[in-house]
């Protein structure tokens, strides 16, 4: 087995749930006392934020990249990076390293590929929802036409995110908040929506709408434990 590298801690509440994925896959497939083999590296969230909000992107990449080289020394194969919107600086972490980099739009992109969707709906942090770096990501290497929120939703499904759901606390309301921008988005012609925010799923699941979920946390789980346990 491969040891999967994981930059976590962009919230620590979804790094948790990649810990338990990528274990669950893992025993689910070898069975027995069988486990991931891991190296993580978790970062104090708090000066991200910040660096993110202030629009300082190149510092954030130096620190990652700091993070990143650190998870490779510990014997990572690949690297996970544990939030879609840290993925804009994707790059420069990717050009720090010589391992590979399993990119999170990019094992999204090929599951929506595979289950046929053309139209998708994008449920993710200002940053996310907004920048090419993921929109344009999944439109111009994958032909995907990505939908999203209007201006007061996307402000809305923001604010959830930084001031709720990677603090922990997760409320009904939100949910049904985000249920609703859900629906708008499959009445807009989404076959499909993609929680494009690692936190996500610890709010809304497949039971709460008809319309097909797509969550990037799972799937990038499950490309690190195809990746791992590839010959
Ligand atoms: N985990 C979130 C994401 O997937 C947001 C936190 C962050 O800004 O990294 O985008």
């Amino acid at each position: 087995m491969k040891t999967i590298g994981l930059l976590g801690g962009m919230s620590w509440e979804s790094t948790a749930g990649y810990y338990r994925a990528i274990n669950e896959g893992v025993k689910a497939q070898l069975g027995g006392l069988h486990s991931a083999q891991i190296a993580l590296y978790s970062v104090d969230f708090a000066p991200i934020e910040q660096l993110q909000h202030a629009g300082d992107w190149d510092a954030t990449a130096q620190l990652l990249s700091e993070a990143a080289l650190k998870v490779q020394s510990a014997g990572a194969d690949a690297l996970l990076i544990c939030t879609n919107t840290m993925h804009k600086v994707a790059p420069q972490i990717e050009a720090a390293l010589d391992i590979p980099l399993i990119h999170i739009a990019d094992a999204t992109a090929q599951v929506l590929l595979d289950q046929g969707v053309k139209r998708v709906g994008l449920l993710g942090t200002a940053f996310t929802m907004e920048q090419a770096f993921y929109k344009g990501r999944l439109a111009e290497r994958f032909g995907l036409d990505v939908v999203v929120p209007n201006d007061a939703d996307r402000a809305l499904v923001h604010e959830v995110i930084y001031q709720q759901l990677c603090l922990g606390d997760i409320r009904a309301a939100s949910r049904d908040a985000y249920i609703r921008i859900i629906e708008a988005l499959a009445r807009d012609g989404a076959e499909a929506v993609i929680l494009g925010c690692t936190e996500i799923g610890m709010l809304v699941s497949q039971s709460d709408t008809a319309v097909p979920l797509v969550d990037t946390t799972a799937i990038h789980a499950e490309a690190a434990v195809a990746f791992v346990l590839a010959d």
